[in-house]
């Protein structure tokens, strides 16, 4: 072994050991999680989860909106009855889904936790 390559795997371990520590801290939140936004079962739009951004919904059910903050997707608001999708709160998490039955909308997070299962 000649002094570079201790350089190199010197290089290598901060480098995996700053990869594993951003994973980390980002723990479900992953590079592959993607917001889906549904309608009446068909997908109406997708965003990333890490982009914050706020995405309106008005379509002849009624009025929504998704919000996408901090890496969380929730509802903010909604002209639905009983509001049930805002008092669902905030999701993060692959698989997790929010609904909203009398708007027919369902947003929910694809990806994450390894399984990257986004076909677009
Ligand atoms: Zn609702």
């Amino acid at each position: 072994m000649k002094k570079n390559d201790y350089i190199l795997i010197g290089i290598l371990l901060i480098l995996s050991l700053a990869v594993s520590l951003s994973v980390f801290l980002k723990g479900h939140a992953s590079e592959a999680s993607v917001v889906v936004i549904a309608v009446d079962g068909n997908a109406v739009g997708t965003y990333s989860l890490r982009e914050d951004r706020e995405i309106p919904i008005d379509n002849e059910y009624g009025h929504n909106l998704i919000v996408i903050s901090d890496g969380k997707v929730f509802i903010g608001e909604s002209d639905c009855d009983g509001r049930d999708c805002i008092a669902m709160g905030r999701i993060s998490k692959g698989g997790d889904r929010i609904v909203c039955l009398p708007h027919r909308l369902e947003v929910y997070i694809k990806g994450g936790d390894g399984v990257d299962t986004v076909a677009y």
